[in-house]
Order: structure tokens, then sequence, then C-alpha cells
């Protein structure tokens, strides 16, 4: 079942509509972080380079009411866009019209259009994010072909990626797309064993569906960061003023049941009395008083994942191991990253919003095997759930 790719189509004369992910954090109007307009340049550069016409097109922020419209006007991407490219970037600010019509209609071969923040649909019943069917018509009748590279929203269908795929002829995934469905999707559909996963970040809750597919797939799972106190408390262990969810405890019993033998908790974890950034003190699992906060996993807990992970072929991490925000508790994600950076043979993927930050800040990014663009969408896949925006894509 594999994918077509932009690489796959006949682009040549075509006025080739690209959905892409800019949604780069902004403030006030001033993009903080462009890496999300550099990672769909390979698919926009490839589509320009094969004599297509390039109409491409985001959403930025949500959009539900008019001050928004301001705050997330997305004509200093168009702009950003425009340098990255070293390529004129011809702007329409709207999201339909006869302005825009005109605009696509006369693009030549190898020229890039771009039009208005796609949400800007949704101040009128949420056109946009509920894929209204007259929306994603209209936006396919400005061109030929369909190029999805938006990850991040793949597991949403919206009038941008499902709606349009619907109303063409041919639909293709981005490379950055493709690159997901490599990784994350191979992983999930034919993981080469041993097969470890990798959990952590604040809560047991908003991973329960991962947790629950990993356990069916992984050999092992490894847990780490906040989560990790919630299942010790299940267990009965004190956990002090530790982050735990204490709706979640008859849960996490539930997976460790379910788990047994797979799931590795940590053994240590660094502590301190306030949530601040001064040096924690190493505890083990077991000695934490009434007023400690574990703030990281320790030093002994590494020593333990790096045994499992030792061999791995495939390793899948979400969620940060500790507060790797603060400096005192970065180590312990500063030493998974390392760990993946020094398997040998095996696909290391990172998928999650804060695991990847942390990752890409820690500066980890080209010592892995692939960082995923998006958060929710990567969660959402590991699940082994289907994407729309992935299901939308012709097969080849
Ligand atoms: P992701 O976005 O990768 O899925 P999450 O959003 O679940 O990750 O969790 C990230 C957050 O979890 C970070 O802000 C981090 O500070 C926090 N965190 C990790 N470990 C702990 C801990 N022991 N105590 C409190 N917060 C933690
Ligand atoms: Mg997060």
């Amino acid at each position: 079942m594999a994918k077509k790719i932009v690489s796959d189509l006949n682009v040549r004369g075509k006025k080739v509509l690209i959905r892409v992910d800019f949604n780069v954090p902004m403030k006030n109007g001033v993009i903080t972080d462009d890496t999300r307009i550099r990672a769909a340049l390979p698919t926009i550069e490839y589509v320009i380079n094969n004599g297509g016409k390039a109409i491409v097109f985001s959403h930025l922020g949500r959009v539900k009411e008019e001050a928004d419209l301001v705050k997330n006007d997305i004509t200093p991407v168009a702009k950003r866009l425009e340098e990255l490219i070293n390529k004129p970037v011809k702007f329409v600010n709207q999201t339909r019209g006869a302005e825009l019509e005109a605009a696509a209609a006369n693009l030549g071969e190898g020229e890039i259009l771009m039009f208005q923040n796609t949400r800007f649909e949704d101040l009128d019943g949420k056109k946009e994010s509920k894929n209204n069917a007259e929306l994603g018509a209209y936006w396919a009748s400005l061109g030929e072909v369909f190029v999805n590279d938006a990850f991040g929203t793949a597991h949403r269908a919206a009038a941008s990626n499902v709606g349009i795929a619907a109303n063409v002829s041919e639909t293709a995934a981005g490379f950055l797309l493709e690159k997901e469905i490599k990784y994350i999707g191979g992983a999930v559909d034919t993981p080469v064993r041993p097969y470890i996963a990798i959990l952590g970040g604040a809560k047991v809750s908003d991973k329960i569906g991962v947790i629950e597919a990993l356990l069916e797939k992984a050999d092992k799972i490894l847990i780490g960061g906040a989560m990790m106190f919630t299942f010790f408390k299940a267990q009965g262990i004190n956990v002090g003023a530790s982050k735990c969810e204490e709706d979640k405890l008859d849960l996490a019993k539930e997976l460790l049941a379910k788990g047994a033998g797979k799931l590795v908790l940590p053994v240590d974890t660094v502590c301190a009395k306030e949530f601040a950034d001064n040096p924690g003190v190493v505890k083990a699992i077991t000695e934490l008083e009434a007023d400690d906060m574990g703030l990281d996993i320790g030093p002994k807990s590494l020593e333990v994942f790096a045994e499992v992970l030792a061999g791995a072929k495939t390793v899948v991490w979400n969620g940060p191991m500790g507060v790797f925000e603060m400096k005192n508790y970065a180590a312990g994600t500063i030493g998974v990253c390392e760990l993946l950076a020094n398997l040998e043979g095996a696909n290391t993927i990172i998928g999650g919003g804060d695991s990847a930050a942390a990752a890409e800040s820690l500066g980890y990014a080209d010592k892995v095997s692939h960082i995923s663009t998006g958060g929710g969408a990567s969660l959402e896949y590991l699940e082994g759930k289907t994407l729309p925006g992935i299901a939308c894509v012709d097969e080849i």
C-alpha cells in the first residue's frame, strides 16, 4: 500500500495545489521559528523546478472571531517563503474570490502563488475545519492536482485536505508527509524488532491510546516523565509531591497488569522541594519524602533504559523524561537523546510536540532517523488510527 508521492506526478504545466503546514509560532506578527516553512521547501521546489504552477496554502492559528483575522494574517509567512525559496511569491489576501481565481488562472510554469490563511473560512461556520463540501470543491477548482504535505493536520478532515482531494483527479503526498508515512507508518505497520517505545511527558491520560496500542505492538515500553508517578502510586509507592493523576490510578493498574513484563519503570528520580531551576537531589523511587517532587529520571534509570535499548532496531519516543525546560532537570531527556543517537542500525523516531522540540533544542535533530512534524497527528498515527489527511492520498 504505497502512497503516491509528488515525484510520481507529472506536474509540468499543471496548477498544483499544495497544502503545507505553515502554522509557525508568531509574536506580534513576527515569525519566531521558520522551521516549518523550511521543511516544506523541497516539495514546493520540486513542483516549480519541474514546470508546475504552485498554489500554496496553510492554516495559521485558530480563527474564532474577527480579531483573529489580524492576529493570524499569513502575509508574513508568504514573505518569509519568498526569502527562503528566493523566488517571487504572489500573495493573494483572500481565501476565495475573483482575485484569487484570476491569480491561479494566470499563474505561469515555475511560479508560486500563496493565498490567505485557510482558517479565515472558519469565521463563517467553521467551513475549513469542518470540511465544508462546497469549500473543498471550490479550492479544488483552482488547480488540477493536489499535493498534501501537511502532516500536523493530517489527523483532522478539513476542506483543505480531504475536501480538495475528493474533487481532483490526482492526489499525492509531499516529501515531508512521505517521511512521516515512511517512519511512523513503518513503525506502526512493519516494525523491525526489537521494537522499543519510550513514553514520558505530563500525563498518562493524554497517552492512554498510545500506551494501549504500544502494549500490543512494542517489545518493551520505557516510562519516564511525570506519568511515571501515576504508575508508581498505582503500585502503592509514595510519590511525595510529584505530579500524579489521582483519577487515573485504576487505569494505571490495568495498564501495569496488561503490560507485565513489557512496561519498564525508572528506579530513581531527580527531585526537589520546590518547582524551580535549582539543582535537584537524586533519590531511589521508593525513598521520596512527602514534600519531594520528582522532576526528572535519575542516572540509574538511564542505565536500565540503556540495557533495554541495546540492540533495538526500532525506537519510538514520545514525551520528555523530565522538566527539560529547566536545565537542572534536562539530564534524563538529554540522556535518552544520547541513547537514541548512539544506537546503530536502528530507526529512531521522535513524535510529540514537546519531545520533538526538546530533541531539536538540545541539538539532536540530525542524530535520530526522524523527528515528526506533528504532535497530535503523530500520537494518533502511533495509536494505529487512520489519519484522514493520509487516507485521502492516492495509492500508487
Ligand atoms: P509531548 O508534547 O512530547 O507529547 P507532553 O506534552 O505530554 O509531551 O509533556 C511535556 C511536558 O511534561 C513538559 O512541559 C515537561 O516539563 C513535563 N514534564 C515531564 N516530566 C515531568 C515531571 N516529572 N514533573 C512535571 N512535569 C513534567
Ligand atoms: Mg505537549
